[in-house]
């Protein structure tokens, strides 16, 4: 994974022109529905005004070869994480509470014990979707040496800024031909701004699980958090489903599915009744998709897991289901590395037979990678010392998603201080990405009145989608990798998600 180092960005814009472009970026966002519902304290039922998107004004530069190999190498993660998925005997000892993280970690205890629940009482679904997002950043530790691309974390539940992020590429699109970007650099030209097309593919994922199914009239489920802003980047793929593929889609809270959701015990078929639903008879569900359920603050009390459990022991395929989650944990993307364990998944014949991978693609997984190791590892401790002695180049990182819960550099010395031993085995400690330095762009946020674009040197984060539906009999996983997002943030911000504040959408222009 090497390219040369990479050209000094943004181009340099007179005010003047700043201005306009930041006028046709705003309202080409608020005219395309890349946008958010504005901050209040309680959202109105039917929302009467929006606010676009933060975003960045030029895109992104990423060179042509990096982007391409993180995208060929969606495919095979697309199967890596299907197989951990359907892997029990792995996810028990990686994930489980009784020799895994779920002995110290209270959310993953919960999600697990779900799951142990359900394969004690019969699972009766087998197959299962995921909609993945695979996110890199470009790796430059020696600025004139080459250039990579490794692997921040690979998500299997809720991912996403799908739609909103192929509509960032269209407005980065428009930007080009609607003012030629003012001329300010020769790298912007229309065959460097790569295709996204991720909403349709999403949504194909989705339709995918809906037809294997096979109850043509029944409607996808979609789980998601009470006072969602992120709406929209969802709302397009619900439209997408209709129009595309004449399915319907339900939205619930964990909360309203308390009651509204039931399982019929002999057929297993999953139906949602609600009061403002047309349906009185309510309509069974053949997928459930999560915009929810990924962090601990959306189960409100124990009994919101066991409303996701009801869900999950019907016939409807869950999109992820429990262990597919539980896949996705910061401590198996750890365990992964360690020596042999890729190779099991992916190079093992005797395992997976045609559809073993070669070498050359276990290299490649493994060369997406940097150096991870749990906290707990080492009788002595010695997993803990590493982190202090290296502290200045780690992320330690716990078993949460959606932002802002990892520890970095300097604070990672006091808070091993006080980590109770017993809870090292629920974080892992991972070497830092080295983004390249000297990059910046110009960030347009909505609120506090006037809008101006503002200049920051910046790190950018590529993610890649992915789907893929697996669990059946005949063990085959079907798959497809669907298109791209970048996120881009200050450089003086660890952190990175969009939700969480830290980033604005972006696109790429290839390099
Ligand atoms: P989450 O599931 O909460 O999004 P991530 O692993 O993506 O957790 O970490 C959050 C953010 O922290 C990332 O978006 C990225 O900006 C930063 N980050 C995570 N791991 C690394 C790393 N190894 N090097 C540099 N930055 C990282
Ligand atoms: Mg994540
Ligand atoms: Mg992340």
């Amino acid at each position: 994974m090497t390219e040369t180092p990479l050209i000094s960005w943004p181009p340099e814009l007179a005010e003047e022109q700043l201005t306009a472009l930041t006028l046709q970026a705003t309202t080409y966002a608020l005219s395309h529905g890349l946008v958010y519902l504005p901050i209040a304290k309680t959202q109105p039922p039917a929302p009467t005004s929006t606010i676009h998107a933060p975003l960045a004004l030029f895109p992104s530069p990423i060179p042509r070869k990096l982007f391409e190999q993180a995208r060929a190498l969606q495919r095979i993660y697309n199967v890596l994480y299907s197989r951990v998925a359907t892997d029990v005997q792995f996810l028990d000892n990686v994930m489980g509470e009784v020799e895994g993280v779920g002995k110290v970690d209270e959310f993953t205890g919960q999600l697990w014990r779900r799951w142990k629940r359900l394969r004690d009482e019969g699972i009766t679904q087998s197959l299962q979707l995921g909609l993945f997002r695979s996110d890199y950043m470009v790796h430059l530790p020696d600025p004139s040496g080459p250039a990579s691309l490794k692997q921040v974390e690979f998500n299997t539940i809720s991912s996403s800024f799908g739609t909103l992020s192929e509509r960032a590429s269209a407005l980065h699109r428009y930007l080009h031909s609607s003012t030629g970007y003012f001329g300010s650099s020769p790298c912007l030209q229309t065959a460097n701004f790569p295709r996204n097309s991720t909403t349709s593919g999403l949504a194909e994922g989705l339709a995918t699980a809906h037809s294997a199914y096979s109850v043509p009239e029944a409607w996808i489920l979609f789980v998601v958090q009470e006072g969602e802003r992120n709406v929209f980047d969802q709302r397009w793929l619900e439209y997408e489903l209709l129009e595309s593929h004449s399915i319907h889609v339900i939205r619930q809270t964990l909360a309203d599915l308390a009651t509204s959701a039931s399982v019929d015990p002999k057929s297993r078929i999953l139906t949602i009744t609600a009061p403002s639903f047309p349906h009185a008879k309510g309509v069974e569900i053949s997928t459930v998709y999560f915009r929810a359920g990924y962090t601990p603050t959306d189960y409100h009390t124990p009994a919101f897991y066991d409303t996701r459990y009801i869900l999950e022991s019907s016939r409807a395929i869950q999109c992820p289901s429990f262990q597919l989650q539980l896949a996705g944990g910061k401590k198996v993307q750890e365990v992964l590395t360690k020596p042999g364990v890729l190779e099991q998944f992916l190079l093992d014949e005797s395992r997976w037979g045609d559809e073993a991978f070669s070498q050359a693609e276990v290299d490649a997984i493994r060369g997406s990678w940097m150096e991870m190791w749990a906290l707990d590892e080492g009788i002595g401790g010695e997993g803990v010392q590493k982190a202090r002695d290296l502290a200045q180049t780690l992320v330690l990182k716990p078993q949460r998603e959606g932002g802002g819960n990892n520890v970095y550099k300097e604070a990672i010395p006091a808070f091993l201080d006080q980590l109770p031993t017993q809870e090292r085995e629920a974080w892992i400690a991972m070497r830092l990405i080295a983004a390249p330095q000297g990059l910046g762009n110009y960030l347009v946020r909505a609120g506090g009145g006037t809008e101006s674009a503002v200049k920051t040197e910046v790190i950018s984060e590529l993610g890649i989608f992915g789907w893929a539906l697996f669990g059946g009999t005949d063990g085959k996983v079907k798959e497809k990798e669907v298109g791209w997002l970048v996120r881009t943030k200050g450089k003086d911000s660890n952190e990175g998600g969009v939700a969480a504040g830290f980033s604005v959408l972006d696109s790429i222009v290839l390099v």
